[in-house]
């Protein structure tokens, strides 16, 4: 993945393509400035129409898709003091740097003039693929920005066309995607962020649907999944306590698929409840052949709630324990709080697994019901602090009073504490202030094959003899595998 500074070449610099003083809006709108506002590397209306000619010609002669999104920016009422409304300067500074960080090697993002973004996607394989880079913007913009310590919120209406399904003119491509914003803004409920595709991307939309729906159908049998694991560590003393074990699948014909685009397709058709048995019986196997090889550590493996209505889970779990021979201590169940959605079936199905020695954790805390009375009826060992609250820990004095009540309340509760995506040193600095118990994110490292975990755990546990504290002091400088994460504090992008 690369830097936003790196992604676009052409103008490093934000280029606001309206002229002052021709104002219908308000003071707020943006206006022509040629300085630069930040190197992002954003180019203006004309240079992204070039690009977007010269892509096409690209497109049509080497057969490659190419996606155009187009990105109408408000900013929401109410949000720190601010009127609704047309964009201000520092909202679209935040928003560009927010989009910037997703692009891939071949992206270019534009700023088109009137709080409208435009993004050329060229990194795709299949026009399908535009759908993923399109959901991973709308869930970029459902955090607030932050001015200072107050939080500053965008509206966005995003469109999106692709060619040659949308036509193979630039001012066709320009037109659907354009349109498809404007239908987002008019005809869909208000948002934070509205994705309209326009009618041939929804085409694809389905085709995408249906692959993945049949291309789950065979992925086991065709051995196309794959586990990689994340280390959590300890603190403040830095030992590996454990591993996460995250799916990874590649088809063939659809290529690399997140499991936040297929886990749900999954959970639909059922299909989760074998592939949620296989990650469980190939976790156990790994956990079991690390603990073999003097690498005891404990594998938190993910459930989805509709593996806990399956009967026969707490006996699948028990028979794989024994097969594996895995000490039931080492393996860990993470839950997100949708159980809590029938509570009674989850109490007592986790009771029962808790009887077998395993551990339970609650993931993404905070992202869901996080109702106490639940967190006090259910067995759980362990709570996954989620990520949007650890990003948001050194910037926002609140955010910060929450992360550090939700760590004493836990403790009060006798629960162990993880934070998820932990990105920076500061983080680890107010997580360590905090007390929270183990640290799990890209600043240690991202997901990696058991190929690439190995020599990490046998570096780290060196590493850890010789400096038992501050091992950690910065971002690894080149990580291998394919979760490589960004540079900066950014969500990476999923679109691998
Ligand atoms: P999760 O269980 O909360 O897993 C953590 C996710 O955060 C992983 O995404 C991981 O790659 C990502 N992550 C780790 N460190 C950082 C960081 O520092 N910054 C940021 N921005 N992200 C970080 P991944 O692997 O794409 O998985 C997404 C979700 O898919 C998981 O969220 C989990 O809910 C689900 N999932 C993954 N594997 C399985 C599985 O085997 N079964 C089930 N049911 N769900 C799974
Ligand atoms: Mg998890
Ligand atoms: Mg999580």
């Amino acid at each position: 993945m690369q830097r936003a500074g790196q992604l676009v070449g052409a103008a490093a610099m934000m280029y606001f393509a309206n002229s002052a003083g021709s104002g219908t809006k308000s003071d707020q709108r943006p206006r022509r400035s040629t300085d630069a506002l930040m190197p992002l590397g954003v180019i203006g209306r004309e240079e992204l129409s070039h690009e977007l000619e010269d892509r096409l010609g690209e497109a049509q002669d080497g057969n490659r898709p190419l996606a155009l999104m187009w990105l109408s920016v408000l900013q929401s009422a109410g949000a720190a003091g601010l009127q609704a409304g047309a964009p201000s300067r520092s909202l679209l500074r935040h928003c560009a740097e927010r989009i910037a960080a997703r692009l891939r090697e071949g992206d270019i993002l534009g700023y088109m003039g009137e709080g409208d973004f435009a993004i050329l996607v060229g990194s795709i394989h299949h026009p399908a693929d535009a759908i993923s880079f399109a959901r991973s913007l709308v869930e970029a913009f459902q955090r607030p920005f932050l001015e200072g310590s107050s939080p500053l919120y965008a509206e966005v209406d995003i469109g999106v066309a692709v060619h040659p399904n949308d036509g193979e003119l630039p001012v066709r491509l320009l037109r659907a995607a354009q349109q498809a914003a404007r239908h987002a803004a008019r005809e869909m409920p208000a948002r934070r962020a509205r994705l309209v595709f326009s009618s041939e991307t929804l085409n694809c939309r389905q085709q995408r649907y249906v692959q993945i729906t049949d291309g789950l159908q065979r992925a086991l049998e065709r051995e196309e999944f794959m586990l990689h694991y994340q280390p959590m560590l300890y603190l403040p003393g830095d030992e590996v306590a454990g591993v996460e074990a995250l799916i990874r699948w590649q088809n063939e014909s659809i290529g690399k698929v997140p499991p936040d685009e297929f886990i749900p397709t999954a959970e639909r058709s059922g299909a989760i409840v074998d592939i949620g048995k296989w990650v469980l019986a190939e976790a156990c196997r790994q956990a079991r052949a690390w603990q073999r090889d003097g690498m005891p550590v404990r594998v938190a493996v993910n459930l989805s709630a509709r593996q806990l209505q399956e009967p026969d889970l707490t006996d699948y779990v028990s028979g794989v324990l024994e097969d594996t021979a895995l000490d039931p201590s080492l393996l860990e169940l993470e839950l997100t709080e949708s159980v809590y959605a029938e509570p009674e079936t989850a109490i007592s199905v986790l009771k029962r697994l808790h009887n077998l020695g395993v551990r339970v954790a609650i993931d993404d805390f905070g992202t869901g019901y996080s109702s106490l009375s639940y967190l006090a009826r259910f067995p759980r060992d362990t709570l996954k602090i989620d990520r949007s609250f650890i990003s948001l820990t050194t910037h926002s004095d609140e955010v910060a009073a929450v992360v550090g009540s939700v760590i004493v309340m836990a403790h009060a509760l006798g629960v162990e504490t993880v934070a998820e995506g932990v990105e920076t040193v500061e983080h680890l600095d107010f997580l360590r202030h905090h007390k929270c118990d183990l640290s799990q994110g890209y600043l240690h490292s991202p997901p990696l094959p058991p190929a690439e975990l190995e020599p990490w755990l046998r570096a780290h546990r060196e590493e850890h003899a010789r400096a038992p504290l501050a091992a950690i002091s910065a971002l690894p400088e080149q990580v291998p595998g394919d979760d490589q994460p960004p540079a900066d504090a950014e969500p990476p992008q999923r679109r691998d």
